[in-house]
């Protein structure tokens, strides 16, 4: 009799040890399901983040750095190279009228469109203007393709800007720059200037 209540003792013991493992393993199975399932949610969670972060990220320096704020190395590479502004130009000091010529600044070469003296074109051409962002608001014979003119009137920066493209060359190719469209003025006479007006005829010759 007590050899067979030990038994059961020990039986029921061995059961609850049993089930209290067995209760263990769940327990911990549901623990470790629990943790995969906030792992799983965390994951998620940090991916939507990085995304938002990445989308942020992927815009370019134009659309989040105001012209004022761009450092150097930005501000001189959203010029498009098109050398529109070293084009001579004649304005009427009556009205205020820019007339535009087909010939640009002596110290452009014209196939490539770059100034060949840059370091120190403001001491050479006392009219080449160096451009800044509040002159860029003030100078409205600036081209209407002019990089700092889109941004500074809000717009964006065209698909064949060298920046949206990768090529410097698609300024060009878009028919953008000047290239093959101008003569230089080391080429001709300072007194024919006039004759190289392009805007309105009617108008130049009054
Ligand atoms: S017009 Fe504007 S974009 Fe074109 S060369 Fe001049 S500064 Fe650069
Ligand atoms: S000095 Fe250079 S940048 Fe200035 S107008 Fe002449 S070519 Fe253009």
């Amino acid at each position: 009799m007590i050899k067979e209540l030990y038994e059961k003792v020990k039986k029921t013991k061995l059961e609850n040890q049993g089930n209290l493992r067995v209760n263990g393993v769940v327990s911990l199975l549901g623990w470790h399901s629990t943790r995969e399932n906030e792992v799983s949610r965390l994951k998620k969670y940090l991916q939507k983040v990085r995304n938002v972060g990445y989308k942020q990220t992927m815009l370019p320096f134009w659309k989040i750095t105001p012209l004022n704020e761009m450092p150097q190395e930005q501000w001189e590479s959203l010029c498009d190279g098109c050398a529109q502004c070293c084009i001579i130009k004649f304005e009427d000091e009556d009205t205020g009228r820019i007339y535009h010529t087909n010939v640009v600044c002596e110290l452009l070469d014209i196939y490539h469109c770059t100034c060949t003296r840059y370091a120190e074109r403001s001491a050479l051409v006392p009219t080449c203007l160096t451009l800044n962002p509040r002159l860029i608001h003030e100078l409205k014979w600036m081209p209407e393709t002019c990089a700092y003119r889109l941004l500074a009137e809000g717009k964006d920066l065209p698909a064949w800007h060298p920046l949206l493209s990768g090529s410097a060359d698609s300024v060009h190719s878009s028919g953008h720059s000047v290239r093959a469209k101008v003569v230089s003025a080391r080429d001709i006479d300072e007194e024919d200037l006039p004759n190289y007006v392009i805007d309105d005829e009617d108008e130049k010759d009054e």
